[in-house]
């Protein structure tokens, strides 16, 4: 996907703060943060959405469910909290069609899952 920004990334044709590099997936920080830590993990594969993922890439979400939960640590918010989340398609807000999971924290995100 020669358009897809995260593609580009994840090929080294674009920049981006990357911590994590793993054969099937990569953590960057995201350019514009929502908060003091705010680090975005991609799949190399261009899957557009959630919508798109399949039973065989449950394993590639348990590690980046796991790399998640390493980087919280590594930054140090494990203990106080974090959120992870993947927004999908319009009503979910999401702005970039690979898919993508944040996580986030550093500040308290409070209770309200959405406004
Ligand atoms: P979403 O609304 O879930 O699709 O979120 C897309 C996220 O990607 C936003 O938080 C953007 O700030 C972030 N983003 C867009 N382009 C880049 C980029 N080139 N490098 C890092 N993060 C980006
Ligand atoms: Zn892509």
């Amino acid at each position: 996907m020669d358009a897809c920004i995260f593609c580009k990334i994840a090929s080294g044709g674009a920049k981006a703060t990357i911590v994590h590099e793993s054969p099937d997936f990569l953590a960057f920080e995201d350019i514009h943060p929502q908060a003091p830590v705010h680090t975005l993990l991609v799949p190399r594969e261009h899957l557009p959405t959630l919508n798109d993922l399949r039973p065989e890439h449950a394993p590639l979400l348990g590690r980046m469910v796991l790399a998640a939960r390493d980087i919280a640590r590594s930054r140090g918010i494990a203990e106080r909290g974090y959120r992870l989340l993947a927004n999908c398609n319009a009503d979910g807000g999401q702005a970039v069609f690979h898919l993508h999971f944040h996580l986030l924290g550093g500040r308290p995100l409070g209770a309200k899952l959405c406004s």
